[in-house]
């Protein structure tokens, strides 16, 4: 009738949950009780440069970094989700340590914070500059994003690109942030696996779909675009070679997508090359991570990778020919140094998208129509949803009343994050670019309100 949406898995998401939101306080309750009464040990406190993490719950609510659960050193809390970010964090810690000699994400032994059990049915996981947060997934589609040891390092080496390189996050800067995430998240889980380029089966988040998805994971690195092909996801987006490059304004620039062809070129040059990919492959790109400009494009970066490739120089710069991406010079100014403006440009972008006068709602007419678009994420999916503002119903109301109050003039200005949302919001004729960041309390109910509603008679 009234609200549609689109894609048709968020529709049955809610669908199997149509009492999720009207019991919430109930779940949280008995959740947070229940964590009480399985035994927590207090906070500790958090030493600044120990080398050490601490993985903390924000009980299904956004408080970050929320209540500690369990430090390096402790034992295993009960928690599903705090061990296991324990124990991919303990692993991601030590690769970089014993491979690459970088001590915590920032080479200074940062304390390391993550956080699980981040809202509900959250179906992401993200660095947020400061620290790691994972969602438990939506529990149909999504499994736990602390499932895969691969997503733990994929955001913590998020961390490191920041400190190391600074990767502007937009654009094939942005996509070389995101394949830096997958070829380390890959390189880690061979070494938790003990498999050496050739066993490894090249797939990013494998585990992390529930059963009855068509699909081995969110990636398939060495066959970008293979991964799922789903009646309810619908088939993995992205290209393996220059020739899919995709030109959007979405997620920051396709970051999720075009980060496909820099990870097939990894892949061959790993196989290329052979023995384990973290201390074959993986020490050639570390080098190369640490001498490339903020906004280094493919062409940049693949140069720094055949300088950094001593005698695998050829093996590296035909794996990047055959994505497309030729090295006529492996050395010279492709690979560029850091400016002060470039570093400044990361994590400080200025909002994109228009941003609509504040709303006089006693002097106009009612909304009509409100549409949210979210885009990026781990996952790199987009999700679409629409309300129609004239017919009836709870969730009518609450959005009704929501649009009522919420200014939807940014409250403060975008810092865009690796793996997290983008949102474009439209209010009949207003339109306006939001970073999750951005977000209140009240545009981030409106946000989840329009893109998971449940599709009624419609
Ligand atoms: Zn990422």
């Amino acid at each position: 009738m009234s609200c549609s949406i689109v894609p048709p898995y968020l529709l049955r998401q809610i669908a199997s949950e149509p009492d999720a939101r009207a019991t919430d306080h109930c779940h949280r309750t008995l959740e947070i009780d229940e964590r009480f009464r399985a035994g927590r040990r207090a906070p500790r406190a958090v030493a600044a440069a120990d080398g050490g993490f601490t993985v903390h719950t924000a009980d299904n609510g956004t408080d970050l970094p929320g209540r500690a659960v369990r430090a390096s050193g402790e034992p295993a809390s009960g928690d599903v989700a705090v061990d296991e970010a324990y124990a991919g964090l303990e692993a991601s810690l030590a690769m970089y340590a014993d491979v690459y000699a970088h001590n915590s994400w920032d080479g200074q032994g940062a304390h390391v914070l993550a956080t699980v059990h981040y809202e509900r049915n959250y179906d992401n996981a993200f660095w947020n500059g400061t620290q790691l947060v994972f969602g438990d997934g939506d529990g149909e589609v999504f499994d736990r994003f602390t499932k895969p040891v691969d997503v733990l390092a994929h955001e913590l080496t998020h961390a490191v690109t920041e400190s190391v390189a600074g990767l502007v996050y937009e654009g094939q800067s942005g996509a070389l942030n995101e394949s830096v995430s997958d070829v380390f998240g890959a390189c880690l889980k061979q070494r938790v696996l003990g498999q050496g380029a050739a066993e490894a089966d090249w797939v990013v988040g494998e585990g992390l779909f529930l059963p009855g998805v068509n699909g081995r994971g969110l990636r398939d690195m060495h066959n970008p675009g293979t991964a799922y092909d789903d009646p309810v996801l619908g088939k993995d987006p992205q290209g393996a070679d220059m020739s899919a490059y995709v030109e959007t304004t979405d997620d920051n620039g396709g970051v999720h997508l075009n980060s496909g062809i820099p990870n097939r070129a990894f892949v061959l040059a790993a196989l290329a090359i052979g023995g384990t990919s973290a201390e074959g492959a993986g020490r050639i790109w570390w080098t190369a991570l640490g001498t490339v400009a903020p906004d280094v494009d493919f062409a940049g970066f693949a140069a720094a990778t055949v300088e950094a490739a001593g005698d695998h120089a050829d093996a590296v710069r035909d794996a990047w020919a055959q994505v497309g991406v030729e090295v006529a010079q492996p050395a010279g100014d492709a690979a560029g140094g850091a400016t002060a403006d470039d570093v400044a440009a990361f994590g400080g972008r200025a909002g994109r998208g228009t941003s609509p006068e504040s709303r006089d709602h006693s002097a106009e007419a009612a909304p009509t129509v409100v549409e949210v678009r979210r885009t990026g994420g781990f996952a790199g999916r987009t999700a679409t949803g629409r309300c129609d503002l004239g017919g009836e119903g709870a969730h009518l109301d609450e959005v009704r009343a929501l649009l009522s109050r919420v200014d939807l003039r940014p409250a403060k200005p975008a810092r865009t994050y690796p793996d997290m949302y983008s949102y474009v919001i439209r209010v009949d004729d207003d339109e306006v670019t939001l970073a999750e960041t951005q977000l209140t309390e009240d545009l981030r109910r409106l946000t989840a309100l329009v893109l998971e509603q449940t599709p009624d008679d419609s």
